[in-house]
């Protein structure tokens, strides 16, 4: 897939007319400014069962919602949709798990979406699913609707990791689910992965076999993440109280230079902290998000951005089925010249590319902050963490693994 072809540089966008608090003034903005939108994001948020470890906005046992949602989003793309400056190139169905819909619930709402023109001609069209729920009806009202990529919550390949991250699909259920993709016409799947789960064998033996097996899928893209805790999750209780214990941080490593190594020897490329692909095979639309591009959020919890403006729509489900046209928002913050030069450094950074020597230039050399950020890159050079690559600033190996620590510094 060709990486999207855009102006990345939001210091070359018109800024929004007024200091935006809803949804309605935002979308106003962007047709006055005539601001281009990179992305859409649609939030699904319900799941068969919540996992102990998410914090996601999802809902689990409030399925007899699930059509009227349907039918609420499809209203508030309408509204969006009048609006839309121009089709995006990226549109993505996240959630939650958007294949826990009914299917004909499921083929209501991307013919819906897809008539409402969002994305543009050939633009990739993601849909989040858990491998349980992809049959061959599934696939088929995916690619029927054109879908034309899948990210599957694949997690691991084996029962006592799946048990230990309280997970309720069979392993087998992921190259089956691939194998309806593929016969449907979608062959640019992607696999999610999770490590460092404490299920109590061998951590790195563990792992590798993870690895191996994903590899042995041919996916076109992989995104491998440790596991974390967030704060409020079960999870994170049974961590405090003691009932789980944290994989050791240095073996986190271990795994995360296994991850590495594995995926290279398999033809795979480290695009970002995280994600790998086969390829160009990159999913263009997170890439939206790491390079501050503009996307817009429906459903509720959705996040978006705007040329510095960022917001958060209204994380409940009753409301929001309640309510009608766009999202309540929740929260808005609206970033002034040093706080977007901060988000470019270190959303920038987390890919491997790096970013451009005027674009840290003109982070380091702000009022604000400008000075702490051109010491805090001196020490991360000096200690191995960042690397100038000619006009490039990037992560090193080293870097990739302490990335959240790097990063946080430079904002
Ligand atoms: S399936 Fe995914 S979104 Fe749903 S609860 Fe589990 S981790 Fe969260």
């Amino acid at each position: 897939m060709a990486m999207p072809q855009f102006d990345h540089s939001t210091a070359s966008l018109p800024q929004l007319a007024e200091t935006p608090s809803t949804a309605e003034s935002i979308l106003r903005g962007l047709q006055d400014a005539g601001t281009c939108i990179q992305g859409a994001y649609v939030h699904v948020p319900f799941c068969m069962h919540r996992c102990h470890y998410c914090d996601f906005f999802t809902v689990a046992g409030r399925d007899q919602w699930r059509s009227a949602y349907v039918t609420r989003l499809l209203d508030e793309a309408t509204v969006v949709a009048q609006h839309w400056p121009g089709p995006a190139d990226t549109l993505f169905v996240g959630g939650g798990t958007p294949t826990w819909l009914e299917p004909p619930d499921l083929a209501r709402l991307l013919e819906g979406l897809a008539a409402c023109s969002l994305l543009g001609k050939g633009g990739e069209w993601t849909v989040e699913a858990n491998p349980e729920t992809v049959t061959e009806e599934v696939a088929g009202i995916l690619a029927g609707a054109g879908v034309n990529r899948v990210s599957l919550g694949a997690q691991s390949f084996r029962t006592e990791a799946l048990k230990a991250l309280e997970r309720w699909h069979d392993p087998d259920s992921v190259p089956r689910a691939l194998a309806f993709l593929r016969d449907a016409g979608i062959q640019d799947c992607s696999l999610d992965l999770i490590f460092a789960v404490p299920d109590g064998g061998d951590a790195v033996s563990g792992w590798t076999s993870d690895l191996k097996r994903a590899v042995s899928l041919a996916p076109t893209h992989l995104s491998c993440y440790g596991l974390t805790y967030e704060p409020g999750t079960p999870l994170r209780r049974r961590l405090e109280s003691g009932a789980v214990t944290q994989v050791d941080q240095d073996i986190e490593a271990v795994l995360y230079a296994t991850t590495q190594s594995v995926l290279a020897d398999h033809g795979y490329t480290q695009y970002e902290i995280s994600n790998w692909a086969q390829g160009d095979q990159v999913c263009d639309h997170n890439l939206n998000y790491w390079r501050n591009a503009n996307w817009w959020p429906l459903g509720p919890s959705g996040s978006g951005h705007v040329n510095g403006t960022r917001w958060r729509n209204r994380p409940r489900l009753g409301p929001y089925l309640e309510g009608q046209g766009l999202s309540e928002i929740d929260t808005v913050e609206v970033l002034d010249a040093d706080g977007r030069a901060g988000e470019v450094l270190m959303l920038g950074l987390r890919c491997t590319r790096g970013i451009e020597r005027q674009k840290v230039i003109a982070a380091t050399s702000l009022p604000m902050r400008g000075q702490q950020r051109a010491a805090a890159i001196e020490r991360h050079l000096e200690s191995g963490l960042l690397v100038w690559d000619d006009d490039l600033l990037r992560l090193t190996q080293a870097g990739m693994l302490l990335g959240d620590t790097v990063l946080v510094d430079l904002l």
